[in-house]
């Protein structure tokens, strides 16, 4: 690892070259929130009867699984297009494979999901997954379809937990138990398909029901860089689920590190939740801000790769009554953000059993949002879907605890 020549010694003597050092100090955080995050990792890919699970892997992996089979690795261009085109998980009908080859591969593999343990749809349609995973922990996942239109959004959970405790937030109150793996993200999108009976993957222009993804869920993505990153790809990938990277959206709470990275390895959009414009009030309800406050956060949007004015950074901005609402606080964010590609997304605080807060007034919300428009930003208000079912942003939890056996 680069990383072993850097100790905190040589960083509070202070003798190393300031540039030099903030990079080399960037490699040693993102070496370390690597390893701490190894601590919780996914269970193994492999069921009970020893079958592996195929989902999740990427193409250079499924072909090196048909190979240890001894088949040919061109059979992953074909399996991967069963599993992620047509979303077959049964290999017996797998039609363009020979029926023996069928049969090892149902001895050896499995097309696996997550299984759905509870769905509840609200009143505005919104739909709500309890996903159950294989070793027993749950997440939640959200499909929210357009109002006028035939598509929608699927909000996939990233962690089941966080290790963040952003004081409006219903996950934060559920310490961390593990991450997901690739298998499991990649499944969350995989089983909301199935339930709405959309496979084949709708190819081009076709509309498709679930047509964009938000990293939204459950979690702090970039603090599960690895995995979410191997899923994302698989669901970019053409010849299988083929969602392009500006149909997705990763929504991070500032771990500034990762967020380079996401941009030159995935070239995604980026939303990061902002939700105050001074470090102090920041620092309270986002605590991560203590790391990485916000004059660092911004930096890393302004330097993140791919935005422009047709891929603008969205800025997450939650109106909490009485606290982070004011006319300053609008025109003190215009000019922190001032000459960004960057739309602000107010979302009014979403109460969930036990929260604190209450939601800013719907006309604080508007004199706000004008502010921020007059400045030349977009400000829509993001209309708060499936409350009644706790599916809203920020509602999610799940009663899943860390196993410490
Ligand atoms: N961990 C990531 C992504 C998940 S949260 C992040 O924090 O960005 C998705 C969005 O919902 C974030 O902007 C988050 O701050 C916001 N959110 C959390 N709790 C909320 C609540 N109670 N009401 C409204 N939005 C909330
Ligand atoms: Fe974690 Fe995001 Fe909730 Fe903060 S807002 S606790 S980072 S899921």
């Amino acid at each position: 690892m680069t990383t072993g020549k850097v100790t905190t010694g040589q960083v509070t003597t202070g003798q190393v070259n300031h540039g030099q050092m903030n990079i080399e100090l960037t490699e040693t955080e993102r070496a370390r929130i690597l390893a701490k995050s190894a601590l919780f990792d996914p269970p193994s890919a492999t069921t009970a009867d020893g079958r592996r699970d195929l989902v999740g892997l990427s193409r250079e992996q499924l072909a090196a699984e048909m190979v240890a089979i001894g088949e040919k690795p061109f059979r992953a261009k074909q399996i991967w297009h069963w599993i992620y085109h047509q979303g077959e998980t049964d290999f017996a009908r797998m039609s363009t494979i020979a029926k023996p080859m069928q049969e090892t591969l149902a001895e050896k593999f499995i097309v696996g999901r997550p299984v759905a343990a509870e769905v509840q749809t609200s009143i505005d349609e919104t739909r709500k997954f309890l996903f159950r995973f294989r070793d027993g922990q749950e997440a939640e996942t959200v499909y929210i379809p357009d109002r006028q239109e035939d598509r929608g959004a699927v909000c996939i959970s990233s962690q089941v937990g966080c290790t963040l405790s952003c004081r409006f937030c219903h996950t934060g109150t559920q310490t961390l138990v593990r991450n997901l793996g690739p298998a499991e993200i990649v499944g969350q999108f995989m089983a909301a398909r199935d339930s709405y009976g959309e496979w084949p993957s709708p190819h081009g222009e076709t509309p498709r029901l679930l047509s964009t993804i938000v990293l939204m869920g459950m979690g702090e993505p970039l603090y599960n860089y690895a995995n979410v990153a191997q899923a994302m790809r698989i669901v970019m990938d053409n010849e299988g689920i083929g969602l392009s990277r500006r149909r997705i959206t990763l929504s991070t709470s500032g771990v500034v590190p990762m967020m380079d990275r996401v941009g030159e390895e995935l070239g995604v959009n980026l939303a990061v939740s902002l939700h105050a414009v001074r470090d102090d009030l920041r620092d309270e309800i986002v605590p991560l801000n203590r790391k990485y406050p916000i004059k660092e956060v911004l930096a890393a949007c302004r330097r993140y790769p791919g935005a422009s004015n047709s891929r603008r950074i969205t800025f997450e901005y939650i109106m909490l009554r009485g606290l982070n609402d004011s006319e300053a606080d609008a025109h003190e964010l215009v000019r922190l953000i001032a000459g960004m590609p960057a739309k602000v997304n107010l979302i009014p605080f979403n109460p969930w059993p036990g929260s604190a807060y209450e939601p800013s007034t719907p006309a604080q919300i508007d004199r706000f949002a004008k502010i921020v428009m007059d400045a030349g930003f977009s400000s829509p208000v993001r209309q708060p879907r499936g409350r009644d079912i706790l599916a809203a942003c920020g509602q999610l939890r799940t009663e899943s605890q860390r196993n410490r056996a």
